[in-house]
């Protein structure tokens, strides 16, 4: 591992393969171009802007969740902005209405007190309403949207005709790294409870989580459901796809600061599972690490863990063909998205840098932190 990565770059940092990242868009492309769907980058999974120039061809904008986001999709990729946020702020409605193409509510009642005002800011808005087809496979109960008491999105219970002439479409999020097994299931279920008020809608947003680039997904079921789905209905079809867009496309790169021993070998890298892998707690999920086994699948065993003071920041325990040296390099596999727009500088550790691989093998530092971003993080 020691030679492969530049020795002269710092750690800890991230490492975007932009060769990768092309690889997943080209494949976005094509389910574009045969569905005739509309794609957009949910940017709350993957927000790396000065990567935004090679996605903007294969995408037909962001989706957002708030004024920050839609600013940073409108500032940096162009194209259409769709704000969803579970709930808008009186103060940022203007704002947000008038550098988005479509706005979505979450609620009747947010759609009744602001979707005259925001149609007002911009004339050329398109107004919807996301539902709650009440129906998911998503793997774990905070990645549900559908889940009992969810706040995310109407319920047909909750619904409220009265907003139908004012609403141009529906929007749904129901999965999280699914199959489009998954997403015919939810569409049943989507159509069975909203399926009165499609005919009279514009578009329906399929939402996120459809796992596109992950290996075995199937692409032509996707893609003859959407053209079923538009030729039924006559509609736009939307997806909002975040981590499909990130998937596998990059590292991060870490350092073994030292190695200590209580009833097994522990690393310390200089790195965090807390602040900057937090879904490898949160989910909770195996990173791979390169070069790495289960453990006692090859001769050394550690348990790799984080530079904080936290007890339980800890990546989880790997084994090696060789025992692990200080300055030895720890690289994670798959660590693009929901790692950087999650990160934090929790215990003052430093935020990793922001690297890109560029096609012909050059390596450029996009990013580096230091003790400002913390310090300016607080007061
Ligand atoms: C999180 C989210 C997405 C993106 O989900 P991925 O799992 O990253 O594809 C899209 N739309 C909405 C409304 C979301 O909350």
């Amino acid at each position: 591992m020691k030679n492969k990565y530049h020795e002269n770059l710092a750690t800890p940092y991230w490492l975007l393969d932009e060769k990768k990242l092309k690889k997943n868009l080209s494949l976005i492309s094509d389910i574009r171009e045969k569905s005739s769907a509309k794609i957009l980058l949910a940017l709350k999974g993957y927000a790396l802007w000065k990567s935004f120039p090679l996605l903007q061809d294969a995408l037909n904008g962001c989706c957002a969740s708030g004024l920050h986001e839609a600013k940073l999709a409108h500032e940096t990729f162009g194209q259409e902005v769709h704000t969803y946020s579970p709930a808008f702020k009186e103060e940022e409605l203007e704002e947000i209405a008038s550098i988005s193409h479509h706005l979505v509510f979450n609620s009747p009642a947010q759609f009744k007190r602001f979707a005259a005002k925001a149609k007002a800011f911009n004339p050329l808005l398109s107004i919807g309403l996301r539902v709650n087809p009440e129906y998911s496979e998503a793997p774990k109960e905070i990645y549900n949207p559908c889940g009992l008491n969810s706040r995310l999105g109407t319920t047909l219970l909750n619904f409220d005709e009265s907003i139908l002439d004012a609403c141009d479409g529906l929007h749904f999020h129901a999965l999280c790294e699914q199959s489009s097994d998954a997403l015919e299931n939810v569409l049943k279920h989507f159509e069975e409870k909203f399926g009165k008020y499609i005919p009279q809608m514009k578009w329906i947003n399929f939402g996120g989580g459809h796992h596109i680039t992950r290996e075995g997904y199937d692409v032509e079921k996707l893609i003859r459901l959407i053209k079923e789905f538009k030729a039924k209905y006559n509609v736009e079809v939307y997806l909002e796809p975040g981590e499909a867009i990130g998937w596998e496309t990059g590292t991060l790169v870490t350092s073994v600061l030292d190695i200590v021993h209580n009833g097994m070998d522990i690393a310390i890298l200089d790195s965090s599972a807390e602040a900057h892998m937090p879904d490898t707690i949160i989910m909770p999920y195996r990173a791979e690490v390169e070069g790495a086994g289960k453990v006692g699948e090859k001769a050394h065993t550690y348990r790799l863990a984080g530079n904080t003071c936290l007890a339980g920041d800890i990546m989880g325990d790997y084994s090696f063909d060789t025992p692990l040296t200080i300055g030895d390099k720890v690289v994670f596999e798959d660590q693009m998205h929901y790692t950087m727009v999650k990160a934090t500088t929790f215990n003052g550790i430093k935020l990793p840098s922001i690297v890109v691989k560029k096609e012909d093998g050059s390596v450029e530092v996009l990013r580096e932190f230091g003790y400002e971003d913390f310090r300016d993080r607080l007061s």
